[in-house]
């Protein structure tokens, strides 16, 4: 673990370059989800301290918008190495709040690290543009500058990176930032803002608060005058109450939010391989991801032997601590995860679904006082069943069968979400036209990583608003500002 042993453990919220306590003096536990145990206690902070973070970037903002794309880029690049020398405490901390199989945390820390490397180059390529007029004494020049100070809220999940694709971008394009990450997750958080101190970001510039409860820290978020944009990425239900009390304030909003991801594999490929590729990406972070697939379609011709790998493969998986040689499926991250999946499973049970391997939270192997659930495979779906409509966040793999392709593009479209889909075909025609109709805002063709910090990331519907990554993740923290003059 990172923290100087003089620190008191509840003396964790940043604010204005200082480590403090919550006014209360309260602080709340973090588990580890694989175990149960208490792995330390951290400040529960509220609407006073997220108010003075405010505050204080709002100050910290006046200096920070007029220092030069170079010398944030500078302070991003150090936040970048002293991250990378730092990988693998990271990565250990994040196995043991958030419970991911290490080498898939060292894989976040990896692509957490990417986004401030990215932003440390995209800082210097906010260029302006000039316009021509129609009048020939007039000039119109476009002037992008940063909107101000950022409220930023993160989940659990991605718990390093949702924190540098937020603060990268921001930090780059000369806004100061106030976080508020998830209550599961804030060892990971706290690392995170070590690393910023260290890299020498000045006081006010990035601030964190930690709290138990995060309703009153969201309403300070949402109404706060200084305040000009508020980032999100969480489930779709609070994202739309708070990016409804931001725009209500007239605040700018970003939000990353749920999915239900279609997984279509068409019979030109060999199923095996579209089988493998699924079962590695569906059951990454136990299906703990918005990208994650959520309906696997597969037509009618491949049908049996993509199920027949599918169950081979997954039945094989190894549930257990993050820190196990092996593991691949680690802990749900609380009791009320476990109930979902449970719901969704037992309903498609008694509707008809076949359940090919799992179906049961794990009790045995020492497992009993963590959340674990184990990885399912559920044949013969059907439109009637919950788990065709809901989004999951865990491990279990719905079935669906088709027969051609128009039926499977309105299939697949039959959702509110419109985050990630992924396709299989070897055909080009038809991928072409896959990615074409399908309404989500990540299409994965033959490719079941289709992201990168290099790479826009974000949802259509009720996914969310705007982008996250590449040269678009930047624009989001920038004001457009057009000038005409008169010569
Ligand atoms: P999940 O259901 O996946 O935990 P949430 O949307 O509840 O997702 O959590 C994502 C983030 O949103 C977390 O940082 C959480 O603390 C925060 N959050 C949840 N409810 C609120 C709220 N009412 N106001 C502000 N933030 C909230």
């Amino acid at each position: 673990m990172n923290f100087p042993p003089t620190r008191k453990v509840s003396k964790n919220m940043y604010i204005d370059g200082k480590w403090v306590t919550a006014d209360s003096g309260n602080s709340f536990d973090v588990l580890n989800p694989a175990t149960g145990d208490v792995i330390k206690q951290v400040a529960d902070g509220g609407a006073l301290e997220a108010t003075r973070a405010i505050e204080a970037a709002d100050v910290a903002f006046r200096d920070w918008s007029g220092t030069t794309a170079y010398q944030r880029s500078a302070y991003l690049y150090k936040a970048y190495q002293i991250m990378v020398e730092r990988k693998e405490d990271l990565a250990r901390i994040m196995t043991e709040e958030q419970g991911k199989p290490l080498k898939a945390a060292r894989n976040e820390v990896q692509y957490g690290a990417d986004f401030l490397l990215w932003y440390a180059e995209e800082a210097k390529r906010v260029n302006g543009e000039i316009l021509p007029s129609a009048r020939g004494d007039q000039r119109f020049m476009v002037l992008h500058q940063p909107v101000g100070v950022v409220a930023a809220v993160t989940p659990w999940n991605y718990p390093i990176s949702m924190i540098t694709r937020k603060v990268g971008p921001a930090l780059a394009a000369g806004c100061t930032v106030v976080l508020k990450p998830a209550e599961a997750t804030p060892l990971c958080a706290i690392a995170m803002f070590e690393i910023f101190e260290a890299a020498g970001i000045p006081p006010g510039v990035v601030n964190m608060v930690t709290a138990a409860d995060p309703k009153p820290v969201g309403e300070v978020f949402t109404s706060h005058p200084s305040v000009r944009k508020l980032t999100f990425t969480g489930s779709t239900n609070v994202g739309k109450m708070l990016a409804g009390q931001a725009s209500a304030n007239m605040k700018r909003v970003s939000a990353e939010l749920g999915g239900h991801a279609p997984f279509v594999v068409f019979e030109d490929v060999d199923p095996a391989h579209a089988a493998k590729g699924g079962s590695l990406v569906k059951f990454l972070n136990t299906g703990q991801a918005c990208i994650s697939p959520n309906r696997f379609f597969v037509q009618n011709g491949s049908y049996d032997q993509f199920v027949a790998t599918f169950e081979e493969r997954v039945s094989k998986m190894k549930a257990g601590s993050g820190f196990e040689d092996g593991v691949a499926i680690g802990p749900l991250v609380n009791q009320a995860a476990i109930d979902k999946v449970e719901r969704q499973v037992q309903d498609a049970i008694s509707k008809g679904a076949e359940l090919v391997t799992g179906g049961v939270p794990i009790k045995s192997n020492g497992l009993d006082k963590g959340y674990f659930y184990a990885p399912t495979v559920l044949a013969n779906v059907t439109e009637d069943m919950l788990i065709y409509r809901e989004e999951t966040f865990g491990p279990v793999a719905p079935v669906i069968r088709f027969e051609n392709e128009a039926e499977v593009l309105e299939k697949a479209n039959d959702t509110e979400y419109g985050l990630a889909a992924y396709v299989y075909t070897r055909d080009i025609s038809r991928a072409m036209r896959m990615f074409e109709g399908l309404r989500f805002g990540i299409i994965g063709i033959n490719d079941i990583n289709p992201t990168s910090a290099a790479a826009p990331f974000g949802g259509m519907k009720d996914s969310g608003l705007g982008r996250e990554g590449a040269k678009e993740g930047i624009m989001e923290y920038l004001e457009t500002k057009l000038g005409g003059f008169s010569v």
